[in-house]
């Protein structure tokens, strides 16, 4: 079984890895779809079946302290969860599905970073979340 990208960064961090958080790991490095607890607990225990819930949440919240996992809520109360990359995106919310697009917008960067410099601040980070719901063609037309 090869190593999860998670599951480096734990090893480079000296965490504690046991095989059900090693299981955890995959489940999440394999994922691209933002995956609540419920969800990940779900694809894990297909995994090993022994993994309990309290698990999940226990390792999803110690990796997110550790500034390996984001936590996301995309306005329906449930905290999600996604590895931290490198490369930073910002997400649109399908309010009807729920499906999360995730994009990047270089005007939307800068104008952020202007906002931050007018009001004598030095941007450090920032979160956005849009939400939409499908054009319906007919009406538009
Ligand atoms: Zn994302």
């Amino acid at each position: 079984m090869s190593e999860s990208r998670i599951e480096k960064r734990c090893i480079e961090k000296k965490m504690k890895m046991t095989e059900q958080r090693r299981v955890i790991a995959r489940v999440l490095s394999g994922s691209s779809d933002h995956p609540d607890v419920e969800e990940v607990y779900s694809r894990a225990s297909e995994i090993d079946s022994r993994i309990s819930i309290a698990t999940v949440y226990r390792t999803v919240r110690l990796w997110e302290e550790s500034g390996i996992l984001d936590r996301h809520d995309f306005g329906d109360g449930r905290s999600r969860y996604e590895e931290v990359t490198d490369e930073h995106h910002d997400h649109l919310i399908n309010l009807k599905s729920g499906a999360v697009i995730e994009f990047q917008n270089s005007a939307i960067e800068d104008l952020q970073e202007k906002i931050a410099r007018k009001h004598g601040m030095k941007l450090v980070g920032h979160k956005l979340e849009l939400y939409g719901v499908p054009i319906d063609n007919l009406d538009e037309k």
